[in-house]
């Protein structure tokens, strides 16, 4: 009986860590690394491309601790176990951490989040939204779960203060947040420039609302103006947008004379596009796909969200704009205005996902 007991107890005790499965997070992928050199527990050791093969193998005995990689002028610590294998196309070494996500979540929330909008309260609630987005993405990449960008969650390994975020991460236990029709909601972005976007609606505009698009204010006050983001201006030239036309449908438009937001979410983001072009006269495009296609050709930061006006000037247009991202879930800077009013982060969490279901993760 004893030691039926006694083997209760080590289950218990060793199945412990095994709540939450164990992520494959690939690290590092942007620079696509020749070689690495890679420290642990006092050893060190260099890989280079050549040296692997094309599967993914344990490094270091396939041992759970802490990483340290160089990569270029690069230096990160992970935590995890450390598989590398040779990228196909001569992309370099894909590096990938089998991680637990109790290790992981803390390294998300300091890297996503910047000093000015650092509150343990918001910071917490992040905590929330970060583990039900990972435990819905399992997967997100066909053989791994999450990449290191914010295609995924912006995950630079250990910060310095690594036992800070640990602790606001592990106060909320194993919460997670689900739609009322077990939806995914736990999105969160930058500056929601004063009202937040439907989950469904903020990719490619073609989602049903389902009521959690709300004033990102209190008593007519918006809670995130301290962002320099909260309102943009970016000045458009006809030529960016012919060229930008031109590669996404592969033949000259000609000049274009007018630029115009043709539909709108319910939160007055641009769903589609209207240009009037000399030679194919009016083109209609998805807000979503044509953003992309110009970040690719002029950078990212020339829509820092979809939240804008349009007007004409000087022969091209300006954008007035507000807020930096989609602008679903959680806005960071007005979380972190709640949390200096006081609010606790269950209260942020019910704000920012009104109507939103809590489980114990588990
Ligand atoms: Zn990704
Ligand atoms: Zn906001």
């Amino acid at each position: 009986m004893r030691h039926l007991y006694f083997l209760l107890i080590a289950f218990i005790v060793f199945s412990a860590p095994l709540c939450g499965k164990d992520l494959r997070v690939r690290v590092l992928e942007k620079y696509s690394p020749r070689s690495i050199t890679v420290s642990f527990n006092g050893e060190k050791t260099g890989f280079s491309e050549n040296g692997l093969t094309g599967e993914p193998r344990p490094v270091f005995g396939g041992r759970y601790g802490i990483y340290e990689v160089t990569a270029g002028n690069i230096t990160r610590k992970y935590p995890g176990v450390l598989y590398l294998c040779r990228a196909p196309e001569g992309t370099g070494i894909k590096i990938i951490f089998s991680v637990r996500e109790e290790d992981y979540i803390p390294c998300v929330l300091a890297s996503e989040s910047s000093a000015e909008v650092y509150t343990p309260e918001s910071m917490k609630a992040l905590a929330v939204a970060v583990r039900s987005y990972l435990r819905a993405n399992t997967g997100r990449h066909p053989d791994y779960d999450l990449c290191d960008l914010t295609h995924c969650e912006l995950y630079k390994g250990i910060p310095d203060d690594f036992s800070l975020w640990q602790g606001l991460a592990a106060s909320t236990g194993t919460m997670t947040i689900e739609g009322k029709n077990r939806e995914r909601v736990a999105y969160f972005s930058t500056c929601c420039g004063g009202v937040t976007e439907e989950p469904s609606m903020a990719w490619d505009c073609r989602g049903i609302a389902a009521g959690y698009s709300r004033q990102d204010a209190l008593q007519g006050e918006p809670l995130c103006s301290e962002s320099p983001f909260y309102r943009w201006q970016r000045a458009i030239k006809p030529g960016e947008l012919r060229r930008v036309l031109k590669k996404m449908g592969a033949s000259d438009p000609g000049r274009i004379f007018g630029f115009s937001i043709s539909s709108k979410s319910g939160s007055g983001r641009a769903c589609d596009f209207s240009f009037t072009t000399a030679d194919e006269g009016i083109i209609t495009v998805n807000s979503s796909d044509f953003i992309s296609a110009f970040g690719r050709e002029y950078g990212w930061n020339r829509f820092p969200s979809k939240l804008f006006e349009i007007t004409e000037k000087n022969g091209g247009w300006l954008l007035n704009g507000r807020g930096l991202g989609h602008g679903a879930g959680i806005c960071l800077f007005g979380a972190a205005k709640l949390a200096k009013m006081g609010w606790d982060y269950r209260r942020i969490l019910e704000f920012y996902y009104p109507g939103a279901v809590y489980a114990d993760g588990g």
